[in-house]
């Protein structure tokens, strides 16, 4: 393949752009290919090359690059009734109903435009709701760019993540091993009284997908109530991909106080949004005195492209095609490892999926199971990963600069850094996984 554009177009942006790119992930080696335009399941580079997508925008595309023609009309039809205007809107109003309807937990929600900024004012919102600062994080979840949950460490010995973060906010943030809930308890009772919430993502979406193990939610749901501290479900991932238009907490049956969406229920545009019980999230100003605000938010273009995507999958076989093919990519990827690299771990569930390279359950004689869901008598549960540190210890150097490069050289875009979550949409088909899996078992 021959990617001389992208390589000039990566020269020019690294003289006016930090780090030649907008996004840290986006910067791939040994230097990203530049995206001309979407065709369906496929993207196409600068130089004309053809990849298979399953990057997807990072989750939001849940239908690939075209867009479905009621989600083309509505976007359509708000950009030229003029793109937004500073002053409340019905189709924010449209939105908010519909997931309201759908998602369990949320009866009130403020949209904003990332999925950071929802987690921030989450976050922000527990505290004052609670009166108390401390919160409790996965190691190994992603929150965005917060100064928050931008920590590492273990309990005892939290620091900031990133320079730039005044150590002051580490010592509020507690991490704890996901799907582990004695030290989770532990914390609990060492530090119950002053814990506003635990911030989770249902499913570990940003460290080579890790599933929970039954009952940590349950056990987590059960010390917030205990402790007057708050549940805070990130399904900033998971939002309207895992469980369908019920998100991760209706799957799991797990009903948190609040949650965070982002990605998805933008239909493609930028997006997040913060939602709850409404006697939490009325505190939010004007109603109430915690400030939030954005002059962006609720923007008519991305409430439209929102409804549409959601209406639209309320009403076509979107959420079983995606499942099936994640199902099949899995289950062949898995076939592929045995006779190939029976050291790597094929984990996700539904529309989701990645290669691991590690075996990440320690001491596991089999590997994970396409679409294991964690529970105990699962043949494969020892060799499941089960906190990110299990799957922290995954060769990301073969990943990204053997690996990714091969696929991609095979003309299949996967996400360069080997956390990163992969998703199918609904253009993707059979056809389309078949010759994935021929890259697969190429590269491998
Ligand atoms: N929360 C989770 C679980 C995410 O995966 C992400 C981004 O990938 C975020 C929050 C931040 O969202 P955004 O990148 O829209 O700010």
């Amino acid at each position: 393949m021959n990617h001389d554009d992208s390589r000039d177009l990566y020269d020019r942006a690294l003289s006016v752009l930090a780090g030649g790119v907008n996004s840290s992930v986006r910067a791939s080696m040994p230097y990203p290919f530049f995206v001309e335009h979407g065709d369906g399941a496929h993207v196409i580079d600068a130089d004309g090359n053809r990849y298979l997508d399953y990057v997807m925008g990072y989750g939001p595309l849940l239908f690939g690059h075209d867009l479905p023609d009621p989600v083309q009309a509505a976007v359509q039809s708000h950009v030229s009734a003029g793109p937004m205007y500073g002053a409340p809107t019905e189709v924010e109003v449209d939105l908010a109903e519909f997931v309201a309807r759908h998602v369990p937990s949320v009866e009130m929600l403020r949209f904003v435009n990332s999925g950071t900024e929802a987690t921030v004012s989450a976050v922000r919102l527990a505290r004052a709701y609670t009166g108390r600062d401390k919160i409790v994080v996965m190691q190994g979840g992603y929150h965005g760019a917060q100064e928050s949950t931008l920590v590492e460490g273990e309990p005892g010995s939290v620091h900031p993540s990133s320079p730039g973060i005044p150590d002051s906010f580490a010592d509020h943030t507690i991490p704890v091993p996901f799907n582990d809930p004695d030290t989770v308890t532990d914390v609990f009772e060492a530090h119950g009284d002053d814990i506003a919430a635990v911030l989770t993502e249902p499913i570990l979406g940003n460290m080579g997908v890790v599933m929970p193990v039954d009952g940590f939610h349950e056990t987590l749901r059960e010390l917030c109530d205990e402790h007057g501290s708050l549940l805070i479900f990130d399904e900033v991932i998971t939002g309207f991909r895992v469980g369908g238009l019920g998100c991760a907490q209706s799957e799991f049956g797990v009903t948190p106080d609040l949650t965070t969406l982002g990605k998805i229920v933008g239909g493609g545009f930028p997006v997040g949004a913060i939602g709850g019980r409404a006697e939490i999230v009325e505190h939010l100003t004007p109603g109430g005195d915690v400030f939030q605000s954005g002059t962006f938010s609720g923007h008519p273009v991305t409430m439209a492209a929102g409804l549409e995507t959601l209406r639209y999958a309320a009403e076509n076989d979107v959420y079983d095609h995606v499942n099936a093919l994640g199902e099949q990519l899995r289950a062949g990827i898995t076939d592929i490892l045995e006779e190939r690299a029976p050291q790597y771990t094929v984990v996700g569930t539904g529309s989701i999926f990645k290669t691991i390279f590690t075996r990440a359950g320690q001491g596991g004689t089999d590997r994970c199971a396409a679409g294991c869901r964690q529970r105990t008598d699962c043949p494969n549960y020892d060799a499941c990963p089960k906190t990110g540190a299990d799957v922290a210890a995954a060769e990301t150097n073969r990943w990204e600069r053997v690996f990714w490069q091969e696929m991609k050289e095979r003309g299949v875009f996967l996400t360069a850094n080997q956390f990163e979550a992969q998703f199918v949409s609904y253009a993707h088909t059979e056809a389309d996984i078949e010759r994935t899996l021929d890259a697969y078992q190429e590269a491998l």
